[in-house]
């Protein structure tokens, strides 16, 4: 039994109750919050501190935290053919273990217990046991990828033959769930996306993907499909529930209205599409319309950080110019971080909120510092415009204590900062040598 003594409890409920309170966890799950005694029960004191249920970033690539800071500068679709997938292929099992747990350390330390996350092609089970061995609540899935030639490309029937295979092995182990990863209708043959619809109806599988992120991108789309982008997902079956769309950028009146009519989640990734210079989503409009949104910070080789406060601060502020200055309430906010990343997920009933029962998902962010004081009547408001990742003290992921004190219990954080530089030297190196030009490390 743990027990979170004396702080404020932003529960996220449906009500969005704000309490002073306890949180009792037993079993994984939160027990009780109100004035508790437990004997015996392991005491974090909490006063002067904010008990939230824990970020879920519904859009990250673990692969790419590996390439922070080494391709910067670029437009969306430049910055992926002459880095990132490059940098992806030069992936073996080792760098690619180590890029999971560093993007993972980074999210955890910084209070997000949850994640969607898009794998690269190859080596995929080095993500899922960096995942498992964290702690982390991780769904994800190897990236699919048919037509584009290059070294990632696949052909479409070995490409599922081993999404299959690897999400019947992994699917519900511990905190793992597996998602069907298209990377995006460029990327896909109409056979493949039409076979990753099949698999999600019978296996029950996220499809997780990306759609509409630059104008480029559905310009290539259209003349490809004849189609705009969602409505060419959507002919294919590809909206509705069990999918989540990064990015959303783009979309004309109609795509919107199927996104909504289909119950299709979209993630807005602020950070990304400032910094590859996609665009702006249109935020209030997507919500007006009631589509559910979460938030991610996409990659760290897009970001370049995967601090889900960070997301937070810029959804709450972007949209403002354009929709007014009372166009996005910090619970609003809070809750694309929390509720809606946990529906996008179809983990709604289990985590995102703090209530009796649920899964207990949880950070604790001190507001004492300078930055956060004096603090307002509104929390929600506090956590979102003030609070850092930085803040997080404790972290607990189905009632197990992964971050105490700011320190990381299951990965070592610090050496894995240390040994970041050249790991990556090692891995650029590879891509380097394959393709002169690029890579702006030089191999050891
Ligand atoms: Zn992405």
């Amino acid at each position: 039994m743990i027990l979170l003594r004396g702080g404020t409890v932003v529960t996220m409920d449906a009500r969005r109750s704000v309490l002073r309170a306890d949180v009792l966890v037993a079993e994984g799950r939160v027990q009780k919050i109100g004035r508790v005694r437990a004997r015996g029960a392991k005491v974090i004191e909490c006063a002067g501190k904010a008990i939230i249920p824990g970020l879920v970033q519904a859009h990250v690539h673990l692969c790419q935290a590996l390439f922070r800071n080494q391709a910067d500068g670029l437009p969306l679709l430049e910055w992926l053919s002459q880095h990132i997938w490059p940098y992806e292929a030069a992936h073996d099992a080792r760098s690619l273990s180590f890029s999971a747990r560093l993007g993972i350390a980074e999210m955890l330390l910084g209070g997000t217990t949850a994640v969607l996350d898009m794998a690269t092609v190859h080596h995929t089970e080095a993500v899922l046991e960096a995942a498992a061995e964290s702690g982390i609540r991780y769904t994800g899935g190897k990236c699919l990828m048919d037509v584009i030639p290059g070294p990632l490309h696949e052909e479409a029937g070995a490409a599922l033959e081993e999404t299959v295979a690897l999400g019947r092995k992994w699917h519900g182990r511990g905190l793992v769930r597996w998602a069907l990863c298209p990377r995006f209708v460029l990327s896909c043959s109409e056979k493949l996306l039409g076979e990753v619809r099949r698999l999600s109806e019978s296996e029950g599988w996220l499809v997780h993907t990306h759609a509409s992120e630059s104008r480029t991108e559905i310009e290539l789309v259209r003349r490809q499909t004849g189609r705009d982008n969602i409505e060419y997902l959507a002919d294919l079956g590809l909206c509705g529930p069990r999918t989540v769309l990064a990015h959303c950028v783009h979309l004309s009146e109609k795509e919107m209205r199927l996104l909504a009519s289909s119950g299709t989640s979209a993630v807005h990734c602020p950070g990304a599409n400032l910094k590859l210079a996609s665009g702006q989503q249109p935020l209030p409009r997507l919500l007006a319309e009631g589509i559910n949104v979460a938030l991610g910070a996409d990659g760290a080789a897009c970001n370049n950080t995967l601090d889900a406060f960070h997301e937070m601060r810029l959804a709450a502020t972007l949209h403002l110019p354009q929709f007014g200055a009372q166009a996005m309430p910090a619970s609003e906010v809070l809750a694309m971080a929390t509720v809606r990343g946990a529906k996008a997920l179809g983990l709604s009933d289990s985590i995102g909120s703090l209530e009796e029962g649920k899964r207990a998902d949880i950070a604790v962010v001190d507001l004492s510092g300078p930055h956060c004081q004096p603090g307002g009547e509104d929390l929600h408001a506090t956590i979102v415009y003030c609070a850092r990742a930085s803040d997080v003290t404790d972290v607990l992921v189905d009632g197990r204590p992964l971050v105490r004190a700011r320190k990381l219990l299951t990965l070592d954080a610090a050496k894995l900062a240390a040994s970041a530089a050249p790991e990556a030297r090692r891995v650029l190196g590879r891509a380097a040598a394959h393709l002169p030009g690029i890579g702006s490390a030089t191999p050891e």
